[in-house]
């Protein structure tokens, strides 16, 4: 453990402030996202710049402690905290600036999407990001990223540009496709093995208005639905991203109320474009099926259904996740799904299937460390309640349901659907043949593994 000497010398070195277990913001500064994840770090460095975060490296390093760095505390294991160590908080960088003649925009590591989105929004454009604005971009966009937006534009990494990083040697680059081209290739879905990124350059696109929200049918009706999606996703055009989900009505206004707490199975999505252009994409999944209970898709700022559903999951709540990268969906994989959700201990528990498609496909698999350009859907399912007695449930529910539906799905899934309980071997094989050259540049840039609380890359030998 670090003298008192070196620690005091460490807190006078930054700018921001260095939070440790006797102060009275530390509970409120280690809580995270996920209420279930209760780690208690010796130290967090809350950087407000890069000069902050070198420091931390540095310290981290020279102290022997194990470090672990946070960017919008979204990740579902709470690899953005660590027992005992050192955490690089990011949350106070926040700073977006977008420049509308290139269509970029730069995006400091503390931010969440729903920050972006209110930069973007004004100049007409947004960045590929996920579903809930509460979600950190450093995580998000490390893991791969995935959103309403994906099946147009790509990934969130495949809009990455550039990203300014700090690493395990204190030193500072930028790496990009002509500047460290390794170290970029891995951190477009590598995750955070290999350097404390401080700033990110993206390419934006024009989004404005969009056709968007969500259609319920009860689950009576999830087979038909969920078989009619499969066949209309291929012939959907691309501004349209739309996901499927089995789910309960919430017990709460505005859902009808005769359905409160009845298992639904919903089909979520956004048209980026005219509405009577969305209504007409839409159109022919609601023609194959049954009536929905409602269809609340409509016109919509791009920032009002990127966090449509954040009321829903408040910071705080029990999250057990599992998933899998789903290559075809038989009608047999469909019963399993609909048996398992109907077994969920909780209204908030959830299954969602996010299109891998369209732009995902057209980028070469071994182009970006994110392997699996061929799936078709990265499931997740997800045991959530605000009640932490419900934990094990969560995750007695969440590990049943993927035991049944993972002899359908592919080996790997997505890193930022893992909890820390994964079996040996899925980061490998979520990585495939990527995985060995992530171990090169791993070795290369971070030979001893400081950056280790994450779904962890080992250096090569
Ligand atoms: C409600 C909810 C909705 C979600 N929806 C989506 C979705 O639609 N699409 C999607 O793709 N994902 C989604 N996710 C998953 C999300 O991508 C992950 O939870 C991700 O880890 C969140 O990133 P964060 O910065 O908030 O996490 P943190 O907990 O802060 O960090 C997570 C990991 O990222 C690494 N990391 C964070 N910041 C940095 C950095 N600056 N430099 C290097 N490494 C860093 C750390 O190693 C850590 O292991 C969702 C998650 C939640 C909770």
């Amino acid at each position: 453990m670090p003298t008192d000497q070196a620690i005091q010398a460490f807190g006078a070195a930054l700018r921001g402030k260095l939070i440790q277990p006797s102060d009275s913001e530390y509970d409120a500064a280690r809580a995270l996202y996920n209420g279930m994840i209760d780690k208690k770090p010796r130290f967090i460095a809350r950087c407000v710049d890069v000069a902050d975060v070198i420091a931390a490296v540095t310290f981290g390093r020279e102290q022997g402690l194990l470090v672990a760095i946070r960017g919008g505390g979204h990740n579902g294991p709470g690899l953005g905290s660590c027992n005992n160590g050192l955490v690089i908080d990011l949350s106070q960088m926040k700073s977006v600036r977008v420049d509308p003649a290139s269509r970029t925009v730069r995006v400091d590591a503390g931010c969440t999407s729903g920050d972006v989105d209110h930069a973007t929004h004004p100049f007409g454009l947004a960045v590929p990001f996920g579903i809930v604005s509460t979600t950190g971009v450093a995580g998000l966009t490390l893991g791969g990223g995935t959103g309403y937006l994906t099946r147009k534009y790509g990934l969130t990494v495949d809009n990455l540009i550039e990203a300014d990083v700090v690493l395990a040697d204190g030193s500072f680059v930028t790496a990009s496709k002509d500047k460290h081209p390794e170290l970029f290739w891995a951190l477009c879905g590598g995750g955070g093995n290999f350097g404390v990124v401080t700033s990110f350059l993206f390419q934006a696109h024009p989004v404005g208005m969009v056709y968007a929200g969500p259609v319920f049918w009860l689950a009576k009706d999830a087979k038909a639905v969920m078989r009619a999606y499969r066949e209309f996703l291929p012939t959907a055009p691309e501004e349209l991203g739309t996901f499927v989900g089995l789910k309960t009505v919430p017990p709460m206004d505005p859902f009808p109320k005769e359905h409160w707490g009845q298992r639904a199975c919903a089909v979520i999505s956004a048209y980026n474009g005219p509405a009577a252009d969305g209504e007409k994409a839409i159109a022919p999944l609601l023609k194959a099926v049954p009536a929905p209970i409602f269809n609340w898709m409509g016109p919509m700022p791009f920032p009002a259904i990127q966090s449509l559903f954040d009321p829903f999951f408040p910071k705080g709540l029990q999250w057990y996740w599992k998933g899998d990268f789903v290559k075809s969906l038989p009608d047999e994989a469909i019963d399993a799904h609909i048996a398992q959700a109907a077994e969920a201990p909780s209204a908030l528990c959830l299954m969602h299937l996010y299109p891998i498609d369209g732009a995902v496909r057209r980028v070469a698999k071994g182009a970006t460390a994110w392997a699996t350009r061929d799936a078709t859907w990265s499931m997740v399912i997800a045991g959530i309640d605000p009640e932490p007695k419900q934990a094990d449930a969560l995750k007695k529910w969440g590990r049943a349901y993927w035991k049944a539906v993972h002899p359908f799905n592919l080996e790997g899934a997505y890193v930022n659907f893992m909890m820390d309980d994964e079996a040996d071997g899925r980061v490998q094989a979520t990585y495939g043949d990527n995985y060995g050259r992530l171990a090169q540049v791993k070795r290369k840039y971070d030979p001893k593994n400081l950056f280790r609380v994450n779904q962890n890359i080992q250096p090569a030998a």
